[in-house]
């Protein structure tokens, strides 16, 4: 069995979409985290979703994929990871998932958090890289080019590890992020970004 099924075959959508912190509510719908969504509008079935408002669909992998920005081959290690799913085991040997401590599971919904700020600044970082190139090698260059040119390459490594390296590794990494208030800074910081954005598209439409 391959690894997508392996995790397809062991991990409903609904599950999958609780753990990573969206709210499902009984009728099995939440909020949409792919478009701006006040009311929930994404159904949530066993095997796929569905966004009523944008038309988001696929199954827990894609979900996975989508929430984080990340290929599906590596939302499918991920969702193995978090899951105890281990794809070196017959299906028969895995055993169903613990009751998590406390402890851990608010553990994980830190390094859910900083994985999602990571992933953010990452995909900044890299447009930026391109936005802001400069055209001639006279060009002044943009603090925002300058600033990925330096970053990328250690926030993307500090991203992959948070998804695939062992626990114990990953707790030292959100340790480290969560001291000095660095994620929370940076989440600041992305967000006073967009908001500058998006003020400046709707100028820019005006
Ligand atoms: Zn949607």
């Amino acid at each position: 069995m391959t690894l997508f099924e392996l995790v397809k075959q062991n991990i409903c959508v609904p599950d999958a979409a609780e753990h990573y912190g969206l709210q499902v509510n009984r009728n099995g719908m939440c909020r949409c985290p792919f478009h701006e969504d006040r009311h929930p509008s994404m159904k949530l079935n066993e095997k796929y979703f569905y966004c009523f408002g944008c038309g988001a669909t696929g199954d827990v992998i894609d979900l996975v994929a989508r929430l984080f920005g990340l290929s599906s081959y590596e939302a499918a290690q991920k969702l193995a990871q978090d899951f105890g799913i281990d794809p070196d085991k017959p299906p028969a040997a895995i055993a169903l998932p613990k009751p998590e401590r406390p402890q851990l599971k608010a553990y994980r919904q830190e390094e859910v958090h900083c994985l999602r700020v990571l992933c953010d600044y990452l995909h900044l970082l890299e447009s930026w890289k391109v936005q802001y190139a400069p055209k001639t090698p006279e060009d002044v260059l943009d603090d925002r080019f300058v600033e990925a040119c330096q970053m990328l390459d250690y926030v993307e490594y500090l991203a992959d590890l948070l998804i695939a390296a062992e626990l114990e590794q990953r707790v030292k990494i959100v340790e480290m992020l969560n001291k000095d208030g660095l994620i929370a800074g940076l989440e600041e910081r992305l967000n006073r970004l967009k908001k500058e954005d998006d003020a400046y598209e709707k100028q820019s439409a005006a």
